[in-house]
């Protein structure tokens, strides 16, 4: 197998390409796919300042480098959700990362800004830990990033985490959830800071190899909690589709989002958002003023973070 463009040895075959690569051509189609998603979508312009969501993961850390790579002025943000050793070795990756590349990070560390790790927070409010989780980690992303005068958001959605969220919200008819899925969710004038998701071309198993090739260290572990998520149903049910017709995954989730989405337009409701009256992030009206995280909150706490 030789490598489509230089024609040395390959290491690595992506079949919805129809093409194979060495190292350094990886490395480099990567890079391109992640600036062709960026253009296509208009994620962000060059100057822009962008705050990177990073777990210790693969996905955040090959978007972390690649985002380096074309030249964006980056900080990462690391939350701390006191998953046992989990995230202890998350943390530790997140951490080895941005010192050996010389970034920024910035770490909240949840337990003591709120008072509670995720399997407390699910206890005490009777959610799922992966609904304290998202609330949480929204919360901090766009406070952070808010503060910090960040002009986007960008998190490591992947292809494949972004077919499988679209697959499971048109099994369920959940079109206000279809209609809000995007590669960019704009900023709004209410406080919410653009996210981006610059991954959404490359599957995870490109960006696996992204870091492996690039000599990024990164926690091949599952989350615990992540056990039992429908979520990976629909991602096994897409690989079994992906493996009989290559590029099924880029087509569904290319496709809606260039001609498929726009049908949904008007499905989901426009929320009129108000100022938490604890924490002043953006949060619905109707919520009597207080935000999610500040609801999950013992009410003796209040917020702040570290630059680690
Ligand atoms: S699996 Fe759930 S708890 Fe774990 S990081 Fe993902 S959303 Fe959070
Ligand atoms: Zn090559
Ligand atoms: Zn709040």
């Amino acid at each position: 197998m030789k490598c489509r463009k230089c024609r040395e040895a390959a290491v690595i075959e992506i079949r919805r390409h129809n093409a194979a690569f060495c190292r350094d051509c990886f490395l480099e189609h990567c890079n391109r796919q992640v600036a062709k998603a960026i253009k296509e979508h208009d994620m962000c312009l060059e100057r822009e300042h962008i705050l990177v969501a990073i777990s210790g993961g693969k996905d955040s850390l090959a978007l972390w480098a690649i985002l380096t790579d074309l030249g964006y002025a980056t900080s990462g943000l690391y939350i701390d959700l006191g998953i046992g050793e989990y995230s202890e070795r998350s943390h530790k990756f997140a951490v080895d990362f941005a010192n050996t590349r010389n970034l920024e990070l910035k770490i909240v560390d949840l337990t003591e800004d709120a008072g509670f790790d995720v399997s407390g927070g699910a206890r005490s409010s009777h959610r799922p830990p992966c609904s304290v989780c998202g609330i949480s980690k929204r919360h901090w992303f766009n406070k952070v990033a808010s503060e910090g005068g960040f002009d986007a958001i960008a998190t490591g959605h992947n292809l494949d985490d972004e077919s499988a969220t679209l697959l499971g919200n048109l099994l369920h008819w959940q079109v206000e959830y279809v209609a809000r899925q995007g590669a960019v969710l704009p900023a709004t004038n209410d406080g919410f800071v653009r996210k981006i998701k610059p991954l959404i071309r490359l599957g995870e198993r490109e960006t696996a190899a992204y870091c492996v090739l690039s000599g990024i260290d990164y926690i091949v572990d599952e989350c615990p909690m992540a056990a039992g998520n429908t979520g990976l149903a629909y991602k096994a049910a897409l690989s079994v589709l992906e493996d009989f017709s290559p590029g099924t995954r880029q087509m569904f989730l290319g496709g809606f989002l260039s001609h498929g989405r726009e049908r949904f337009f008007g499905a989901d409701e426009e929320v009129r958002l108000v100022s938490c009256r604890v924490c002043a992030s953006p949060t619905p009206a109707a919520d009597d003023a207080e935000c999610a995280y500040c609801r999950l909150k013992p009410k003796s706490r209040h917020s702040g973070f570290s630059d680690g």
